[in-house]
């Protein structure tokens, strides 16, 4: 039984907590392959690190108590948590999709599981009667993002949970966006969750790296066994970044959400900006459903600018803010989903769903709020044509 009860404390000492070999506070990185044993069989539970590594344990042990799970995995990057996840499913099975997930999932479902002749279709799983319409006998699981990259679309989890196990199938939930620290999808109803590590997990753009969490025996076994199997698991290293990352988690989303609230803010009252998506703007959509379920409307802001600005001298004229791939550093980062994050979804997709090519994706780190605005500020003022 846990001494604490708040997250804050868990973030810093859930899991597994220090060595108790040497009474170390940290977890050691354990950076080794192999373990000896005494007699074939006889040893002290670790046989080989593709199938189990005390680091990577502490670190899958912290994010299952934090996201409310049974079991955790640690891999090399979210596409590898991902790919783990689909590995799930047969010849035959169908898995419906959020409208605006991640550009990687939809191309390693379109270019990848399409040939093991696993399907998808892409839904809006904002609107819950047009979903439940669309789960014919193959599709086996939901796998949703909310907020969704890039438009923040929100998905009510509990909806989607009760629609998917009414129809006996699988809830999955991407909850790279949000974090534990944030929203919980498991105290939701979901059966698993999903996380680019990479993201605001580990916190400071130094590591890639993916989890899973799921929330039932038979998913742990198989879970495992698809990791073991397909080896795509994370290093000693770079587990103890994440564990290292994830101590300050609180402190850091802290400041990131309410230095996006000021900046969602600021984009609202200026002229230039034709429409912000933020979840956490009352006018926003699905500002109701994300209070609901989420602490706040977390940290990605997307906006777009009037037409009589040049999109590319907004981006050269921003002197703090990178423009880069990516989110959930400590640094701000800017990006263009079109051409970056959302490329390989092809253009009639995009325009469908509302991905345009004048669309700015924000992700707001953790300097001091009024340098931000004023590198925007700049920027916009710069980009007018
Ligand atoms: N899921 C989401 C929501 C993401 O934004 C990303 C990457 O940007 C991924 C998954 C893939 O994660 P990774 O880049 O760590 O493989």
């Amino acid at each position: 039984m846990a001494n604490y009860k708040h997250i804050e404390s868990a973030l810093i000492h859930g899991g597994i907590y220090g060595d108790r070999f040497t009474g170390a506070v940290n977890v050691p990185i354990y950076q080794t392959s192999t373990y000896e044993q005494e007699i074939p069989g006889k040893h002290k539970g670790w046989e080989y690190s593709r199938t189990g590594n005390p680091t990577r344990a502490a670190l899958e042990a912290l994010i299952a108590e934090l996201e409310g799970g049974i079991a955790g995995f640690a891999f090399a990057s979210g596409m590898a948590a991902i790919t783990a996840v689909l590995s799930l499913f047969d010849t035959g099975d169908k898995v419906i999709i959020s409208s605006n997930v991640y550009g990687g999932t939809f191309r390693v479902l379109d270019k990848v599981f399409n040939h093991f002749g696993i399907g998808y279709s892409i839904e809006d799983t904002s609107d819950i009667d047009n979903l439940d319409s669309k789960i014919t006998p193959d599709v086996k699981a939901i796998l949703i993002e909310t907020p969704a990259n890039p438009l923040l679309s929100i998905t009510d989890l509990k909806a989607v949970a009760e629609l998917a196990h009414k129809h006996g199938i699988l809830a999955i939930s991407d909850n790279t966006f949000m974090t534990p620290y944030i929203q919980r999808p498991i105290e939701h109803g979901f059966d698993i969750v999903v996380h680019s590590a990479t993201k605001y997990l580990g916190g400071h753009s130094d590591v890639v790296s993916g989890l899973v969490v799921v929330n039932r025996e038979d998913l742990k076994e198989r879970l495992a066994f698809i990791q073991n199997s397909t080896g795509g698991v994370l290093g000693p290293f770079d587990s103890f970044l994440l564990i290292r990352g994830i101590k300050t988690l609180g402190v850091r989303l802290d400041r990131h959400v309410s230095n996006a609230e000021a900046a969602a803010k600021y984009l609202v009252e200026n002229p230039h900006v034709k429409k912000v998506y933020y979840p956490g703007l009352p006018d926003f959509p699905g500002y109701e459903v994300n209070k609901k379920q989420a602490k706040n409307g977390g940290v990605m802001i997307s906006f777009e600018l009037n037409e009589n600005h040049d999109i590319n001298k907004f981006f050269r004229s921003l002197k703090l803010i990178s423009l880069a791939e990516s989110l959930g550093g400590v640094e701000s980062l800017v990006c263009h989903p079109a051409s970056m994050t959302h490329a390989s979804i092809p253009y009639e997709v995009r325009q469908k769903v509302g991905i345009t090519d004048g669309l700015i994706r924000l992700s707001i780190g953790i300097e001091n709020i009024e340098d931000l605005i004023e590198d925007i500020d700049n920027a916009i003022k710069e980009s007018v044509i």
